[in-house]
């Protein structure tokens, strides 16, 4: 009998695949796809089969152990997607599955030794220790505690063992009861304190203040471990809270699936507009495999469009994907999703425990559910016969992975398309430039012009902040007349407010009035942002805190002042200029709960809040019909990051905004604050311009180069010591010349120079940036990257292609 052999890719940055030898007993599952208990040195592991029937290693090879699952895990096509994502962004195949499987498939396998019953051999030594271990336990134990037992690996051991007969290893899958656990939790009683009655009610309290805020945050209701970690809070600070009757604390089931009880409604929708028949019309004669964009304002119904089409891929018997920038900022699509396919659907979301998300898998890949929706990563879940994938809002950075490998999953969207023969949906208000320009020049560009029922776009005014007075009383906050009057209007009538500054903490830096000098951060260089509530001084990039300053650390000199307005004290002044007013704020800083997002949202659909304020967070998305009026409180805060995207982020985030105001009948506006209101990012989401911007805006990227009139990628170095860093760079510069030019490639390397952001958590940033035609860094980075890529040291290069930025 010849013997046969499997390439077996490990979830470790290892450039190829190890050989195993394929034992008789698991010939029938070591297929493509299926995942396989493999030694690694003296431990098992979890791999992937990726490849049978390929020559023996030169050295001895090893046995695979096990195959735990009857059915491969990863179907031919998704690991044909990981082979083409490997080559695309040069990151080894192991570690690009390991991204695709959730982490329960990968780890939490434990390995048990079984005697096998009734036998019994002659060994000596160790192997009879263990056997004897083994026996005293009824037959069976792990590998780790039979390590333990026996004070010694007994890899090698149970690996002779095996061989003999004497010994069978089984896989025990992880846990994937999703059980119900108890904890204490907190809830908050009555309506939140307003802000005047907070600061009188905790004036000698900081702790229990920020307990309480931390529990609204958490819309009212948390674990209590969750709750006192969250703040580094004392269980005296909430009992005296307690007490005081603000909060109640009691024993009850741990916090659940926050969709699971999300409403679904079961009325039938209304007919679809003329305008959204045509565009399903158009979509149907696109052929599959290739991505089209579906250009909709904000508001023209695209939603109903995706639900239309996927409902088509159903009737055909297949099965569909929907992707969603951030899922908890989404819960009005997860709601119509869940409405439009009940049980169909699998929402693969961050609340899940690995177990339930190891359960959704399943439950896809069986074929039991056939409609995926979530985040990022849900590209890769396993819809059986795949019919149509959306990817909503597909301009948003978060799309981008951050680690290897750094994908970019409309980008994976538009392979796996290929792949399988599915249909791309791309949505946006506001298009990428790459897409737009992609499918403008595929012919491929579907449109919806308007809002449903001819709703108007909400007229915007750019109020001039160098001209337009400040309002008497206010300071710190640039707060015209326009805006106060426009917020003053929306409130009498009993309409909603969003107010956005896209800045969170109580101001951007302190700044001495005498010498000048900004606090910074003694890990990063960026300047520490003010926080109140507790009061400290915060780096948003390492968490770094200290005292805020009374005087001056380098002159000794006067009160330091806080300058660049934040959410917290956006706050304030809604908190006092308008005291009748519910307000509720979202930003990173009440929103570090998992579900906080969707509880203030929820408040918000209720009515339960007047003035919803905060970063980005707020412009995503939402469709409040009672919404009025959105305000821009300082646009230039985007306008002018060193990132050649600064531009376009900065008009997506206005226009985005923007159409939230005036989704119902009654209308709306947007006022926007601006130092500049020549700029063609203002200028253009002023007019809901939104070609016109795109046209602007790749022209600016003609020259000097940026996507999508060239290609690049973004090698970033970094390390505990400057000129280490920097030395390396340099090399690696020089390395990165010499093999471009060998392999006679039109790319062009710039750097090494310092990053925008110069060090990040005590460490050094250096950066390359590579341009030329995509194939050629596509060539280059397939060779180069994996021998690049990784941790040699302590310095670590980071190979990114396609960056989403520069920074
Ligand atoms: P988009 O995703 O393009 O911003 P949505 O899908 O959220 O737009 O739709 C905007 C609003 O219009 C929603 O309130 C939605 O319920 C409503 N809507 C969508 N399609 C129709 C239709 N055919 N008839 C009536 N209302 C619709
Ligand atoms: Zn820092």
């Amino acid at each position: 009998m010849t013997e046969r052999y499997a390439q077996v890719a490990l979830p470790l940055p290892l450039a190829d695949p190890y050989t195993y030898r394929i034992p008789s007993s698991l010939a029938d599952r070591a297929l493509p796809g299926a995942r396989v208990v493999v030694p690694v040195r003296r431990r098992e592991m979890v791999g992937v089969v990726v490849g049978v029937d390929v020559p023996p290693p030169p050295a001895a090879p090893r046995d695979l152990l096990a195959a735990p699952d009857a059915d491969v895990a990863l179907p031919p096509h998704l690991l044909e997607l990981a082979r083409q994502m490997s080559r695309y962004y040069g990151t080894p195949l192991g570690l690009t599955l390991r991204a695709m499987l959730p982490a329960a498939l990968w780890g939490h396998s434990t390995v048990q030794l079984v005697l096998p019953e009734g036998r019994q051999t002659a060994v000596g030594g160790t192997a009879a220790t263990l056997v004897r271990w083994l026996a005293d336990r009824g037959g069976r134990g792990t590998v780790a505690a039979a390590a333990r037992a026996l004070k010694r690996p007994v890899w090698d051991v149970a690996d002779r063992l095996q061989r003999v007969g004497a010994l069978t290893l089984e896989v025990i899958p992880p846990d994937t009861s999703g059980g119900v656990a108890t904890a204490r939790v907190a809830r908050m009683v009555g309506d939140p304190l307003t802000l005047v009655e907070r600061d009188h009610r905790f004036k000698r309290a900081p702790r229990q203040r920020a307990l309480y805020e931390a529990l609204e945050a958490r819309g009212g209701h948390a674990g209590v471990t969750q709750l006192l970690a969250a703040v580094d809070g004392t269980a005296s600070s909430l009992n005296a809270l307690a007490k005081s009757g603000l909060v109640e604390l009691s024993t009850a089931e741990a916090p659940r699936d926050p969709f699971h009880d999300i409403a679904v409604s079961t009325q039938t929708p209304p007919p679809l507009t003329n305008d959204q028949l045509a565009a399903l019309a158009a979509l149907d004669v696109l052929p599959p495999g290739h991505a089209s964009l579906l250009f909709g304002v904000t508001g023209s119904g695209k939603t109903r469009v995706y639900l239309d089409r996927i409902r088509h891929a159903l009737d055909a018997g297949r099965g569909a994907l929907l992707l969603v920038p951030e899922i908890s900022l989404t819960p009005q699509t997860v709601g119509r999703v869940r409405s439009a396919f009940g049980a169909e659907v699998a929402v693969l979301h961050s609340g899940l425990s690995d177990g339930e998300r190891a359960d959704a898998w399943r439950a896809l890949r069986s074929g039991a559910r056939r409609i995926a929706i979530g985040a990022r990563s849900a590209i890769f879940a396993p819809v059986r016969n795949l019919g149509v994938i959306v990817l909503d809002e597909e301009h948003e950075a978060s799309y981008k992975n951050g680690e290897a490998p750094r994908y970019h999953a409309r980008d994976v969207a538009a392979m796996r398309a290929h792949v399988e023969q599915a249909t791309l949906i791309l949505g946006s208000a506001t298009p990428s430039l790459e897409t737009w320009t992609r499918a403008t020049e595929a012919g491929r560009v579907v449109r919806l012009p308007e809002r449903v029922a001819a709703q108007p776009m909400p007229a915007v005014t750019l109020v001039d902040l160098r001209h337009e007075p400040q309002v008497e009383g206010v300071s710190g906050v640039p707060w015209t007349r326009v805006l106060d009057d426009a917020v003053t209007t929306s409130l009498s009538r009993g309409e909603q407010v969003l107010l956005l500054l896209n800045r969170r903490g109580w101001s951007a830096y302190v700044q001495c009035v005498s010498c000048g000098t900004v606090t910074e951060c003694p890990n990063c260089s960026i300047s520490l942002t003010v926080h109140r509530h507790p009061e400290m001084l915060r780096c948003h990039y390492c968490d770094y805190h200290e005292p805020v300053p009374t005087v001056c650390t380098i002159c000794g000199g006067a009160t330091p002042r806080s300058l660049g307005a934040g959410t917290q004290q956006l706050e304030r002044l809604v908190a006092e200029r308008f005291p009748q007013a519910r307000v509720a704020r979202m930003d990173l800083d009440t929103t570090t709960a998992k579900w906080s997002h969707h509880r203030i949202l929820e408040r918000v659909g209720r009515g339960e809040v007047d003035v919803l304020l905060g970063t980005q967070m707020i412009a995503k998305g939402l469709d409040f019909p009672n919404v009025t009026l959105v305000g821009v409180v300082d646009a230039d805060t985007a306008l002018h990051l060193p990132d050649f995207r600064a531009g376009e982020r900065a008009f997506q985030l206005i226009a985005q905004v923007a159409g939230r105001a005036g989704r119902g009948p009654k209308g709306g506006r947007v006022v926007v604050q601006t130092r500049q209101p020549e700029h063609p990012a203002l200028e253009c989401a002023a007019r809901h311009d939104v070609v016109s911007f795109l046209e602007i805006e790749s022209t600016l990227r003609r020259s000097p180069a940026y996507p999508p009139h060239t290609a690049l990628v973004h090698v970033v170095l970094s390390g505990p010591d400057r000129d280490a860093v920097a030395r390396r760079a340099a090399t690696v510069a020089e390395w990165c010349e010499r093999t471009i030019a060998r392999s006679e490639l039109a790319v062009i390397v710039l750097g090494p120079a310092p990053c925008p952001v110069e060090r990040i958590k005590d460490r050094w940033r250096m950066h390359l940036i590579l341009k030329g035609a995509s194939r050629d860094l596509g060539r280059w980075v397939r060779a180069a990257a994996p021998r690049l890529a990784g941790i040699r040291g302590d310095i670590r290069i980071a190979v990114d292609r396609d960056p989403v930025s520069l920074l």
